[in-house]
């Protein structure tokens, strides 16, 4: 598997990287025997598309929740949100769920 998708795999959502696994599973395993050379290519065009759209599909997932982070603690998109505040650890939080937290604080005190 080319380092490509191997990285793209390790950032993907789980189900989109299962079909992927699933795509290339079927790529070199038997599914392909006892079809003759027209029927294999066949499928081997159709699972090529399909995996080429799910890489597609993921990559543009993937610069959304880069240009548009989601809150780790409420899911709200930055977009819905006053502010959204990046931690060193690559968490995000909006001032929602900040507000929410100084507020648990101020009743402790
Ligand atoms: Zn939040």
């Amino acid at each position: 598997m080319d380092e490509r998708l191997q990285n793209l795999l390790s950032k993907m959502d789980m189900e989109d990287a299962k079909v992927i696994r699933l795509l290339l599973d079927n790529l070199s395993s038997s599914s392909l025997k006892g079809l003759n050379q027209g029927e294999a290519e066949n499928r081997l065009e159709a699972i090529r598309a399909r995996i080429k759209q799910i890489e597609a599909k993921a990559l543009r997932k993937l610069k959304e929740r880069e240009s548009n982070p989601v809150c780790n603690f409420c899911s709200l998109k930055s977009s819905e949100v006053k502010h959204m505040l990046k931690s060193d650890k690559n968490l995000f939080i909006c001032n929602n769920c900040i507000e929410a937290c100084y507020e648990q604080l101020q009743k402790l005190q």
